[in-house]
C-alpha cells in the first residue's frame, strides 16, 4: 500500500520489516557500576504493525525505544529500517531516520510557540515552506481531533489536548514508523480510555506502523496487534501474545472473554516478575 506524501513511498507487495532489531545489547556505566539493562533484542516489525512493548519499570523499554529512534547507538546489535541500517559507521542514516516519528509521555511543547508552530517544528528543520507547513499543521490538527486550536498557546490547552498536539507533531513529517514512549502515562482514566479510541483511529488513517511502551496491561491489550512483554533487567524478549481482536475495537471491548483471557495470561506472566 503506497502512502500518498510519506516521506519514504512503500510500494505495493514490499514485505521488508519496517524495524529489523539484530543481537541488541545495552550495557550502561563502566567496571563496578557498569548494568546490562537489555540483552538477546531480535526483533521484526511489520508494515502497519502495532506493537507494544510492555513490561515493568527498568526493564529497558524506554532504552530499546531509543534505540529503535536512533537517539542512541546500542552497545551491541543492528537497528535497520525498511532494510536501511539506522547507523553506518557511526553516523545516522538520514533516509532512515526520515522513516520515524516519535511522541514522549510529556507533549514538551515549546510555550513560546503557537500549536500550530510547534506541529510544524520538525518540517521547518527538514526544509519544508511555510505555506506547505501551514496546510499541514491545520490538516494534522483535524486529524487529532484539535482543530480550531492552531493560534492558541499551549498552556491554554488540556493535558489530553497537549498530547494530542504532541501525536501530529510526531506525525507531521509523514513517518512510516511511530514510535510512542508512555504517551498517555500523565493522562486521567477517562482522557485516557478516549486517547487510545483516537490513536487506534489515527493509525487506521495514516498506515503508519507504532511501536509504543506503556506499563498498562489493559492499554496494551486494547491497542496491539502483538504484545511484547519484556523481563525485569536486564530486559529480555519474554513473552510475544499476538491480539486477534476485530478492528476498529471500542471500550467495550475490555468486557469479553477473548480480551480478558489475553489480559489475565499477561498478568500472570509479569506477576511471576515481582
Ligand atoms: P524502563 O523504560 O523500562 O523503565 P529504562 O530503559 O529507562 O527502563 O532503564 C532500564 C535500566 O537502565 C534501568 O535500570 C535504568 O536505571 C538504566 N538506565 C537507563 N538509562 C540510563 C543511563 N543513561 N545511564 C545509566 N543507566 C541507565
Ligand atoms: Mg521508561
Amino acid at each position: 500500500m503506497a502512502k500518498a506524501g510519506a516521506a519514504v513511498a512503500v510500494e505495493a507487495g514490499d514485505t521488508i520489516p519496517r524495524i529489523k532489531l539484530e543481537g541488541i545489547e545495552q550495557r550502561y556505566g563502566a567496571g563496578q557500576s557498569e548494568v546490562l539493562a537489555l540483552t538477546g533484542v531480535d526483533l521484526e516489525i511489520g508494515h502497519g504493525e502495532f506493537l507494544v512493548l510492555l513490561g515493568p519499570s527498568g526493564c529497558g523499554k524506554t532504552t530499546l525505544l531509543r534505540i529503535i529512534a536512533g537517539l542512541q547507538t546500542p552497545t551491541s546489535g543492528t537497528v535497520s529500517i525498511h532494510g536501511r541500517p539506522l547507523w553506518e559507521k557511526g553516523r545516522r542514516n538520514d533516509k532512515a531516520m526520515a522513516e520515524l516519528g516519535v511522541v514522549f509521555q510529556d507533549a514538551n511543547m515549546f510555550p513560546w510557540l503557537t500549536i500550530e508552530d510547534n506541529i510544524a517544528l520538525p518540517m521547518k528543520l527538514s526544509g519544508v515552506g511555510k505555506a506547505e507547513r501551514r496546510r499541514r499543521a491545520n490538516e494534522l490538527c483535524e486529524l487529532v481531533g484539535i482543530h480550531g486550536f492552531e493560534k492558541r498557546w499551549p498552556r491554554e490547552l488540556s493535558g489530553g489536548m497537549r498530547q494530542r498536539a504532541a501525536i501530529a507533531r510526531g506525525l507531521s513529517c509523514n513517518p512510516n514508523i511511530l514510535l510512542m514512549d508512555e504517551p498517555f502515562g500523565a493522562l486521567d482514566a477517562m482522557t485516557r480510555d478516549q486517547m487510545n479510541l483516537e490513536l487506534q483511529r489515527i493509525w487506521m488513517e495514516s498506515g503508519c506502523s507504532i511501536v509504543l511502551v506503556t506499563h498498562s496491561i489493559r492499554e496494551a491489550v486494547f491497542l496491539a496487534d502483538r504484545v511484547l512483554l519484556l523481563s525485569p533487567r536486564p530486559g529480555r524478549m519474554d513473552t510475544f501474545k499476538d491480539v486477534e481482536l476485530e478492528r476498529p475495537r471500542d471500550t467495550y471491548v475490555q468486557t469479553t472473554a477473548a480480551f480478558q483471557s489475553i489480559e489475565r495470561q499477561l498478568r500472570k506472566r509479569l506477576d511471576t516478575f515481582s
